[in-house]
């Protein structure tokens, strides 16, 4: 959000608290198209797809570091009805441009593959990594002096007619990207969110060699260095950010069954996604303080969102155009 605004020439200055644990920081990154479940494509994907390859790539530029990757993914077909759908569905309209007809037969290097059918393939996905993107974007608003680093205060703030005064210093509007922490925000606290524990694995295998996402019940991102991500878990229950023993045996099991050689845990973190009730983000003024907007409720997809939603709660700011109803705030506000 704050890159977007200072790629428009505004003045930003962002309050963040490191020290506060963030979704962003443990999550994996994918991109992907489709939900395999009916096999159709995200929500919005034809939108939101070309916005942020040209909007990452952009910010690459900006950022000098590179931390998007196109990967393709490759879905494992275990039994009759997903074969077939796969192939009724790989013609439709609606998904032809993000999964190929053809359906590899051939198992990567390390998989076992008693049971697999084919694996079928999805295309303009991929990933960012998360980390680098956010530790560069640091770097870049630290350097323009414009990044403090400490806990946000909301008893300094100061409503005007005009705007809003943070610790001293004038502002037109104040947006809040708190994820999770949305719930300590006096303003915004009442949005009906739906957090969403998750956990991931960072791990090596051996003899496993794929340069493609596996997707089952688990995905499995290969890494530059060799590595691989293996996530991800959802718990509705325990909405704090510590690594569960429990997730960790659990996405152990389940690539189990797929993988022939010895896997080693090389970091496990977890982290709560910021999910709302009704699954899409949240954006847009305070019902009575217009300098105070929001923008939350990425959820699972934050890295196919945030781009998209930013440039449009952006065109609100400084130009007064509307936001999508789907995502605008106003829908949780009651005349
Ligand atoms: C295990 C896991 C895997 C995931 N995998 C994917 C994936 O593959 N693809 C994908 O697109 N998404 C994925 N996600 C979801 C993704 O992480 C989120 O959609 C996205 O990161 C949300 O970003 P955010 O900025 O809203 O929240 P966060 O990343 O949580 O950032 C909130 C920020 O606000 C700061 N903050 C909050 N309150 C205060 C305060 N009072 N003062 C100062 N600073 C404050 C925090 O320090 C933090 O930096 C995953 C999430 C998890 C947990």
């Amino acid at each position: 959000m704050a890159l977007e605004l200072k790629q428009r020439g505004q003045d930003v200055t962002i309050v963040n608290d490191s020290s506060l644990p963030s979704s962003s920081k443990v999550a994996a990154g994918l991109i992907n198209p489709v939900v395999f479940k009916r096999l159709l494509p995200s929500w919005k994907a034809a939108e939101l797809l070309p916005f942020l390859l040209t909007k990452y790539q952009a910010l690459e530029i900006l950022l000098e570091q590179k931390f998007h990757h196109s990967v393709n993914i490759t879905k494992v077909i275990e039994n009759q009805h997903e074969l077939e759908t796969w192939k009724k569905r790989a013609n439709a309209e609606d998904i032809r441009d993000y999964i190929l007809e053809e359906i590899a037969i051939e198992s990567p290097t390390g998989l076992k593959s008693t049971d697999v059918l084919g694996y079928g393939e999805v295309v303009q996905s991929g990933y960012v990594d998360t980390t680098l993107f956010l530790t560069a974007a640091a770097e870049f608003f630290k350097k323009a002096s414009c990044f403090i680093e400490t806990s946000f205060s909301y008893n300094d703030i100061e409503l005007t007619s005009a705007g809003l005064i943070y610790q001293g210093k004038n502002y037109d509007f104040l947006v809040f990207c708190e994820g999770f922490f949305v719930h300590r925000n006096p303003y915004f606290s009442f949005l009906p969110f739906k957090p969403v524990k998750g956990d991931v694995l960072t791990v090596s295998i051996d003899g496993y060699k794929n340069t493609k996402v596996l997707n089952k019940n688990f995905f499995l991102l290969p890494l530059i260095d060799g590595t691989f991500r293996l996530g991800a878990t959802y718990d509705w229950k325990n909405l704090d950010f510590k690594p569960s023993e429990s997730a960790k045996e659990d996405l152990l099991n389940r690539v189990a069954d797929y993988i022939l050689g010895k896997i080693e845990v090389l970091k496990h973190e977890a982290g709560v996604r910021p999910s709302s009730e009704d699954r899409r983000p949240i954006l847009g003024p305070h019902p009575e303080f217009p300098q105070l907007q929001v923008f939350n409720g990425l959820g699972t997809k934050g890295v196919m969102l945030a781009p998209f939603f930013a440039a449009q709660l952006a065109n609100h700011l400084l130009h007064n155009a509307p936001i999508d109803e789907e995502v605008f705030v106003g829908r949780f506000i009651k005349n």
